[in-house]
């Protein structure tokens, strides 16, 4: 990960880049410096957007303050649909690496702002660009789809890109007697290949949050709260899937507990979600599904890297900002093209 300041920026915001720059060390990766405890961060915040035409979007992992003073949050679909529109001349994202990265190559001429570049995702990382080409070259005869958590460098070897919201979807979209490698989530191409009966190629990785929840202690919480629907998301394991009442993306697994008409659901995903579902759905009850660990949390801990105090130095400074090869990105934007343009149909 690295930072490069635009020559373009350096005209207008002279005197703050020079100011922020001593403070942005690569090997930190997010601007290191106090603040003055008198400032209201939220409305700080919220006059940097104004006075910088900057919008923040926020993805539902991310903590409830930062989501709360978001102007889009979204899951991965709408994110990059929302960086697709979006007329802002900055996009601050408060989310990680692939998702800042997926903006930057959508919007070349706009200034992409991460808070940490630390926040990474296992995804991602299981599946660097150079051991996927040799991956990829022992089946000349598929397609990729890659779905939208991994980098830049390997949506450039891909030929659709994906989210959990369209992958069923775009998959259906493809002749039957076409060879599909899927990756980097070996358990959502897993998902699919059950569902629709296919037989994709999987990349072996997976999400580190996702990936952990306990099947023993799920099925306690079952027999504890009878009745009670479980959503999950199809990056769960498939034991964990097996138990699920409703698989879906972020977005549908809140759409879902909307208009479900039970009251209390059991909920087996990154658990920021669990603050807009409550918003939603006040009188409904959410029980985060458990983590095979002691401390009963599901959260990521890349996203979580974004705090409040991050998120209003980078606002203020313009740094961390995403630079890309611009021959990575023109290859990179080629199948997140075709995601959107074979999507178009999904709300
Ligand atoms: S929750 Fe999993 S897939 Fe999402 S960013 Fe974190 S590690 Fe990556």
């Amino acid at each position: 990960m690295e930072y490069i300041r635009s020559d373009k920026r350096m005209s207008g915001t002279k005197r703050v880049l020079m100011e922020a720059l001593p403070l942005l060390d690569v090997r930190v990766g997010y601007i290191n410096k106090n603040i003055d405890s008198s400032i209201n961060l939220i409305q700080a915040i919220n006059r940097l957007k104004k006075e910088k035409n900057a919008v923040l979007l926020a993805h539902y992992y991310q903590e409830p303050e930062i989501q709360d003073i978001a102007d889009y949050i979204g899951d991965s679909l709408g994110l990059a649909r929302r960086a697709a529109e979006t007329e802002a001349d900055i996009i601050v994202f408060a989310g990680v690496h692939f998702m800042a990265e997926t903006a930057k190559i959508i919007n070349p001429n706009k200034i992409v702002l991460l808070p940490d570049l630390n926040a990474g995702c296992s995804l991602a990382d299981s599946c660097p660009a150079d051991e996927f080409a040799d991956f990829k070259a022992k089946y000349p005869d598929h397609i990729v789809i890659s779905y939208i958590n991994c980098s830049a460098a390997t949506k450039a070897q891909s030929d659709i890109i994906c989210t959990s919201s369209n992958a069923e979807h775009i998959v259906s979209q493809i002749p039957l007697d076409q060879p599909i490698i899927f990756a980097p989530d070996r358990n959502l191409g897993g998902y699919l290949n059950r569902k629709m009966g296919r037989d994709m190629v999987l990349w072996d990785g997976v999400c580190i949050v996702h990936q952990v929840f306990s099947e023993q202690k799920l099925v306690r919480l079952k027999a504890r709260y009878s009745g009670v629907p479980v959503l999950a998301h199809p990056e769960c394991d498939a034991p964990i899937l097996r138990h699920a009442d409703f698989i879906g993306s972020t977005s549908q697994i809140r759409k879902f507990a909307v208009s479900d008409k039970h009251d209390t659901f059991i909920v087996a995903t990154e658990e920021g979600i669990l603050h807009q579902m409550q918003k939603d759905s006040p009188t409904k009850t959410f029980i985060p599904a458990p983590p095979e660990s002691g401390c009963n949390c599901s959260q990521c801990p890349h996203m979580r890297l974004n705090t409040i105090e991050k998120l209003y130095l980078c606002m203020e400074y313009e740094l961390p900002e995403i630079t890309l090869d611009e021959n990575i990105r023109l290859s990179a934007l080629a199948p997140i093209e075709k995601m959107l343009e074979m999507s178009k149909e999904i709300a």
